[in-house]
C-alpha cells in the first residue's frame, strides 16, 4: 500500500528522522493558514506547495512550487488543489490532486543551493536482506544515475536478523563524502531511516532528495513509503492511512467483494479463477487478436456470489466488447459455477456483451449442459483454444 509524503513524513518523525516540516491543506485558505503556523514553528517565510498524489515526478510534472508570500501560498495552492497532474509516474491520464502539502523552505533563500543526495531502503528478494541504497546524485531519477554512472550508486545490504550495524551506517556516511557534523547526521539519520522502514514493515522507503543544509542539518525532503499490505493487520494505524482517491474505483470495488482484479485498457473483460490460468488466459486472448480489459482472479473457492460480483465490475467497464469466463474446476465443480453464471446473468439482467465460458475440470460436462439449457446469450466451450476462437468470432462481429 502506498501512503501520501505527509503521512511517511510523519511516520518518519516519530522515528527521529530529521524532515523537512509541512502542514497538509485541502483548500487555498487552508493552505494560507498552514503557511502561517509554519512561519511560528520555523521561522519560514517562503514556502513549498507540492500536490499529494501517490507518483513521484511531480516537481518536472508542475505539482511542486516555491511561493515568496502568502499570497502566492493561495494563489499556487489555489491551483495545485484540483488540478489534473501528469507525471512520468502516473501515465497519460494523469492524477486529480486533492491536497498540498505547504512545506517550510529548506533551500534557504539567498544562499547557493544545499547538497542533495538520494538514499532508499528496500527487500532485497535475491539475497533475503534488506538493502540501502544512496547516493551523492539527489534530486535526480536513481535510474538515470543507475544507467549512465553506476559507480555512484551505493549499495550496503543488511542481515533482518543482525539489523543495520553502526559501521554500515558509518560506511554509507563516509561514502557519500560528508564530514564533521554532517557525518554523524547522516549516520543518525540512516539509522532513523532503516528503524522506521524495519518497524513499519514497509516494502520500501525513499528518500529523494536527502538534504544538507547550510548548517549542516541532514533532513529528508521528500517520502516515497510503500508499506507492505500482508503486514496492515498488525499495523491497524497505518492501515488507515489508505486514500481510496489515489486508488482505481472498481478495483476498491473488487477488494472490497475479496477478488484480486486489476483494470487493464483492452476490449475482453475475463473472469479466472486462478493467478497462473488468469495471465494464460489473458495470453490466449492477445493471441486470439483481442486484449484484456482487466486481471480478475475469483479464487479457488468461487460462488454464485463472487461471479456476480466479478460480472458487476466487468460490466462497469466501457471498453469491454466480450467477457471470457475460463474457470478449472478442481475445489469448486463446474456445475455451480456454471449454474453461478446463470443466476447473476439472469440477476443483473440485460447484458449486451457476449458471454463465452469455457469450463474445464469436475464435472465439465455438466456445467456446459447447464449453460446450454439456459437460454441465455452464453457461449460455451470447454476447450481453450475453442473459447479463444470464439472471442476472435465475437470480436470481429
Ligand atoms: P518529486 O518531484 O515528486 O520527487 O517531489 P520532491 O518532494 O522531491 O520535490 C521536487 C523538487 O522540489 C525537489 O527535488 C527540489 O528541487 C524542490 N524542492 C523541494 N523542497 C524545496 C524547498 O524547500 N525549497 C526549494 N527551493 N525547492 C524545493
Ligand atoms: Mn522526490
Amino acid at each position: 500500500m502506498n501512503i501520501h509524503e505527509y503521512q511517511g513524513k510523519e511516520i518518519l518523525k516519530k522515528y527521529g528522522v530529521r524532515i523537512q516540516e509541512g502542514i497538509v491543506a485541502e483548500t487555498a485558505e487552508a493552505a494560507v493558514e498552514a503557511a502561517k503556523k509554519l512561519n511560528q514553528q520555523t521561522g519560514t517565510e517562503w514556502y513549498v506547495v507540492k500536490a499529494q498524489i501517490h507518483a513521484g515526478g511531480r516537481g518536472k510534472g508542475g505539482g511542486v512550487k516555491l511561493a515568496k508570500n502568502l499570497d502566492e501560498v493561495k494563489d499556487l495552492a489555489g491551483k495545485i488543489i484540483g488540478m489534473n497532474l501528469v507525471t512520468k509516474q502516473t501515465g497519460p491520464e494523469g492524477k486529480h490532486v486533492h491536497k498540498v502539502l505547504i512545506s517550510q523552505d529548506v533551500y534557504y533563500p539567498g544562499e547557493s543551493k544545499p547538497k542533495e543526495y538520494y538514499m532508499s531502503i528496500l527487500l532485497d528478494r535475491n539475497t533475503s536482506k534488506n538493502l540501502i541504497i544512496a547516493s551523492t546524485e539527489g534530486g535526480m531519477e536513481i535510474e538515470e544515475v543507475a544507467e549512465h554512472t553506476p559507480e555512484k550508486i551505493i549499495k550496503e545490504w543488511v542481515d533482518p536478523r543482525v539489523g543495520l550495524q553502526g559501521f554500515q551506517a558509518r560506511k554509507i556516511a563516509f561514502k557519500l563524502g560528508v564530514e564533521g557534523e554532517a557525518f554523524k547526521e547522516m549516520v543518525n539519520f540512516i539509522q532513523a531511516l532503516y528503524k522506521a522502514y524495519e518497524e513499519t514493515d514497509s516494502a520500501m522507503f525513499e528518500i529523494n532528495p536527502v538534504l544538507k543544509t547550510s548548517d549542516n542539518k541532514i533532513l529528508a525532503v521528500d517520502a516515497k513509503v510503500n508499506l507492505d499490505d500482508n503486514a496492515l493487520y498488525r499495523h491497524k494505524d497505518l492501515a488507515a492511512l489508505r486514500d481510496l482517491n489515489e486508488e482505481d474505483p472498481l478495483e476498491v470495488e473488487a477488494s472490497n467483494s475479496g477478488l484480486n482484479y486489476v483494470k487493464l485498457d483492452g476490449n475482453v473483460g475475463c473472469m479466472v479463477n486462478g493467478a497462473g490460468l488468469a495471465m494464460a488466459t489473458m495470453d490466449i486472448i492477445k493471441l486470439s487478436g483481442g486484449e484484456p480489459a482487466n486481471f480478475l482472479d475469483v479464487g479457488g473457492g468461487a460462488n454464485a456470489q463472487t461471479v456476480e460480483a466479478g460480472f458487476r465490475i466487468i460490466l462497469k467497464d466501457p471498453n469491454v466488447k466480450a467477457i471470457l469466463i475460463n474457470i478449472f474446476g478442481g475445489i469448486v465443480r463446474c456445475d455451480r459455477v456454471a449454474n453461478g453464471v446463470v443466476e447473476a446473468y439472469k440477476k443483473i439482467g440485460d447484458i449486451k456483451v457476449p458471454i463465452i465460458v469455457r469450463l474445464q475440470g469436475t464435472n465439465a460436462e455438466e456445467g456446459a449442459k447447464i449453460i446450454e439449457e439456459s437460454g441465455l446469450k452464453v457461449f460455451s466451450a470447454i476447450v481453450l483454444k475453442d473459447a479463444a476462437a470464439k472471442v476472435k468470432e465475437v470480436l470481429s462481429k
